[in-house]
């Protein structure tokens, strides 16, 4: 793991997180400025920097992607949106891939 890698710190526990869900290869926790009243991360415990770098892991890819699911039915959310910014152009700023999970208000489309 990258040594400066906030998110491989989270999963390593030497920076405390508010999780909420944790599989063997998968950790969800609450994002630290939410943008919906619920706004959780799902991030796989391997470091991998963005959805680009799981080309080829579609296991792990589908265990992001089912725990997305998980995480939203475990906080009662029937419509929610799942989004991976990837690049910083997009808004990725932590290179640790991670699906956002979003759910509680409406949501806008398209995105701004
Ligand atoms: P992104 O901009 O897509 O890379 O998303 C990174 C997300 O991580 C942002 O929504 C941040 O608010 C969130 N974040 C940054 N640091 C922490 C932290 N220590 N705990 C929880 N979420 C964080
Ligand atoms: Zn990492």
């Amino acid at each position: 793991m990258p040594d400066d890698c906030l998110f491989c710190k989270i999963v390593a526990g030497d920076i405390s997180a508010d999780v909420v869900r944790e599989t063997d290869r998968t950790v969800a926790f609450r994002d630290i400025n939410p943008q919906a009243p619920t706004h959780i991360l799902v991030i796989p415990r391997e470091h991998h920097a963005d959805l680009g770098e799981l080309v080829g892991n579609e296991a792990l890819l589908a265990a992001v992607l089912n725990e997305t699911t998980a995480v939203a039915a475990g906080e009662g959310l029937e419509s929610y949106r799942v989004l991976f910014n990837t690049g910083s152009q997009a808004g990725q700023t932590v290179f640790h891939v991670h699906a956002h999970v979003l759910g509680g208000r409406r949501m806008n489309w398209p995105p701004g």
